[in-house]
């Protein structure tokens, strides 16, 4: 698997599959691979000739008290899942390649980063639209794969393309779960085995507000209430949101109609986890 770790050579990479007529899939991640970006990796590999996956721990999504010094990295064995998912090259940049010493433009945006993860993480889709933005500039894939797990980041990916006319096809792709359920994420790590038993309740807690919808109930406080509840029946998990929004706007509804995401983050113990449905 080859490693790249510059701008000029991705673009070299790049161009010479271009002049081979050649189309190009662009997988962008943190790393610390797991089935859920092998997910996108295979998906990506099926509908491309050539894929790119990025792994770069963006410190301008991370807010001051967050975990960009702790997040796990290991490119190595990032190398060997790529490989394995049918990943061409890794584009792997220091923060200085991406971010000069004079660096001042960034791509923000209004109202869908506002509500959900943008609550408590108020900078975070500010760094992750300025940095999908140049990956995408860099490499100018055809086709771009987003996990649903992160599903504001999705929207908020797929209005950024349509509002700037990116020629990118951007493609959401579904979570991938352990058995018990809990969806994957590198941040699994942090959890220890007590924590890590805790962490099941965002799905079961979903799980309940789903089959409460598929029975009918149109009032989304209501069921809103019914997946709190099982939350808060873990003594390890405090609530950051548990939200039901509209797909469109990602506004929070009061009647349930249409397509809705329902969506939680919850902490367990010290780490924030993320989960949601969309029904
Ligand atoms: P990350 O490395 O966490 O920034 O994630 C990179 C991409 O993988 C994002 O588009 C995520 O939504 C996606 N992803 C992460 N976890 C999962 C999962 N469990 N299932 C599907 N996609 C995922």
């Amino acid at each position: 698997m080859r490693i790249v770790k510059t701008i000029a050579e991705i673009r070299d990479i790049v161009g010479t599959w271009r002049k081979s007529g050649l189309s190009v899939g662009l997988v962008p991640t943190m790393g610390y691979l797991h089935e859920g970006h092998q997910s996108l990796i295979e998906k990506a590999d099926a509908q491309n000739d050539k894929v790119i996956v990025s792994v770069f721990v963006n410190p301008m999504q991370f807010g001051e008290n967050e975990d960009f010094d702790s997040y796990p990295r290991d490119i190595e064995r990032d190398s060997a899942v790529c490989q394995k998912s049918g990943g061409d090259v890794i584009f792997n940049p220091e923060i200085s390649e991406m971010y000069g010493e004079y660096f001042s433009s960034f791509v923000n945006m209004t109202t869908l980063p506002e509500g959900l993860c943008g609550k408590s993480r108020p900078v975070h889709f500010k760094g992750v639209c300025t940095v999908v933005s140049k990956l995408f500039n860099i490499v100018c894939p055809d086709r771009a794969y987003f996990g649903q797990k992160d599903a504001q980041q999705l929207a908020i990916i797929k209005r950024m393309v349509s509002d700037l006319n990116f020629n990118i096809e951007i493609i959401g792709c579904p979570i991938i779960r352990e058995e018990d359920g809990l969806a994957k994420s590198s941040r699994n790590t942090y959890l220890d085995e007590e924590e890590r038993k805790a962490a099941v309740v965002l799905s079961r807690s979903l799980s309940i507000g789903r089959e409460i919808i598929e029975n009918g109930e149109k009032d989304a406080e209501k069921v809103i209430h019914a997946i709190k509840e099982e939350i808060l029946k873990e003594k390890l998990a405090k609530i950051d949101y548990v939200e039901i929004v509209d797909m469109d706007m990602l506004r929070p509804v009061k009647e349930i109609n249409g397509s809705v995401l329902t969506a939680v983050a919850v902490y367990i113990g010290g780490t924030r986890l993320i989960d949601n449905f969309i029904i």
